[in-house]
C-alpha cells in the first residue's frame, strides 16, 4: 500500500497485521505438497499442509491446537508437548497462507491437535472457508472420537461439513492399545454418535483406519470392521503408515487383501494417497521438528 506514508504502513504492520501466525519454515516435496511452520504470537509451534494432486484438486491440512494432549501411539503430534488450542484466526491464517500461493478447494482438520477439543474455534474457522474457497462439502472435521464435541457437532452442525473417525482397531481391547482415549470414550458410545449424525443428517461417516503391520491389519481383523460398520453409514479409507517410529507399515499386499475383504462384505475401502512423506508431511507425521 505504498499510497499509504511510510510510518503509517509501519504502524498498520505492527498494529493490525496481515496473520496471527508467522511463518518461521517452509518444506517442498518432490509430490508438490508444501508443509509450512509457523509459531502463534505467543511463540507455540503449528503445521499445515498444502495437498496438490493431479486431479487439480488443492487440499489443506488445517492445524487445530498446538501439540495435541492425545498420545496415540502411531502419531507423532501426540509425542510432542502440547501448548494450547488455536483461536479462530490461527486456523483461518494457516489457510490464508497457502490461498497467497493458489487457489484452494478442499479442506481437510488433520493436521496438529484433535478438533473435538476446540469445538468453537474450529466451527467458527469452518464457517469462514467458504469465503477462501473451500465450500462445506469439501472441509471435513476428524476427530478420534472425543465425544463431548463429537455431540456438539452432531446437534450444531447444520452445514453439510464432513466428518471423519480415526477408528484404527475393530475392538475396544486393540483400540485402546492403539489410542488410550479409548478408554474414555469407547467404541459402541462413538459409532452410535456417528450413527446418530447419519440419522440426523444424511451424511455418511468416513472411518480411518491406519494400517499397522501385524497389529490391526490381518484379514481376521478386516472381518471384525465389517461386521462392526453399517455400510449405509460408514465410508471406510485405509491410511498407509507413515514411519514415525513405533511401528511398520503394512504392505501393500496386506492393504489389498484388508480390502478385499471389506469389498466382498459391501463395505467398500479406499486406499488414502500419501502425500508429503520425505518433508514429514504425511498424516501422523506433523511434529514441528524444527521448532
Ligand atoms: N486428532 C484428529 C485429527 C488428526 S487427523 C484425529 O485423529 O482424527 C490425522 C489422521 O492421521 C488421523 O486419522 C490419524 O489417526 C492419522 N495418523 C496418525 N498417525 C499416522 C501415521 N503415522 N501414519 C498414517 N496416518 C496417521
Amino acid at each position: 500500500m505504498t499510497n499509504l506514508p511510510a510510518g503509517m504502513r509501519r504502524r498498520l504492520a505492527d498494529e493490525v497485521p496481515f496473520s496471527t501466525l508467522q511463518l518461521v519454515h517452509e518444506a517442498r516435496s518432490s509430490d508438490g505438497t508444501v508443509k509450512a511452520l509457523f509459531h502463534t504470537a505467543d511463540g507455540h509451534p503449528v503445521e499445515a499442509v498444502l495437498m496438490r494432486y493431479r486431479d487439480g484438486r488443492r487440499s489443506v491440512c488445517l492445524s487445530s491446537q498446538s501439540g495435541c494432549p492425545l498420545t496415540c501411539t502411531f502419531c507423532a503430534t501426540g509425542q510432542m508437548r502440547f501448548r494450547r488450542n488455536l483461536n479462530e484466526w490461527e486456523i483461518v491464517d494457516q489457510a490464508l497462507h497457502f490461498r497467497r500461493i493458489e487457489a484452494i478447494d478442499h479442506a481437510v482438520f488433520m493436521g496438529m491437535g484433535e478438533p473435538m477439543l476446540n469445538v468453537d474455534a474450529v466451527l467458527a474457522a469452518a464457517r469462514r472457508l467458504p469465503d477462501v474457497g473451500v465450500t462445506h462439502r469439501r472441509t471435513t472435521i476428524s476427530t478420534v472420537g472425543w465425544l463431548p464435541g463429537l455431540t456438539r457437532f452432531v446437534d450444531e452442525v447444520e452445514e453439510p461439513i464432513r466428518l471423519a473417525l480415526s477408528l484404527h482397531a475393530p475392538t475396544d481391547a486393540l483400540r485402546s492399545e492403539l489410542m488410550p482415549v479409548n478408554d474414555r470414550y469407547p467404541l459402541e458410545n462413538v459409532l452410535a454418535e456417528c450413527r446418530r449424525y447419519f440419522g440426523l443428517r444424511r451424511r455418511k461417516v468416513f472411518v480411518e483406519y491406519v494400517m499397522l503391520d501385524h497389529v490391526n491389519d490381518s484379514v481376521a481383523h478386516a472381518h471384525e470392521l465389517a461386521e462392526l460398520l453399517d455400510a449405509r453409514v460408514f465410508k471406510v479409507n485405509l491410511i498407509p503408515y507413515n514411519p514415525t517410529g513405533m511401528y511398520d507399515g503394512a504392505s501393500r499386499d496386506r492393504i489389498a487383501a484388508f480390502k478385499n475383504v471389506l469389498g466382498t462384505a459391501r463395505l467398500p475401502a479406499t486406499v488414502r494417497l500419501t502425500r508429503g512423506r520425505d518433508i514429514a508431511a504425511a498424516c501422523g507425521q506433523l511434529a514441528a521438528a524444527a521448532a
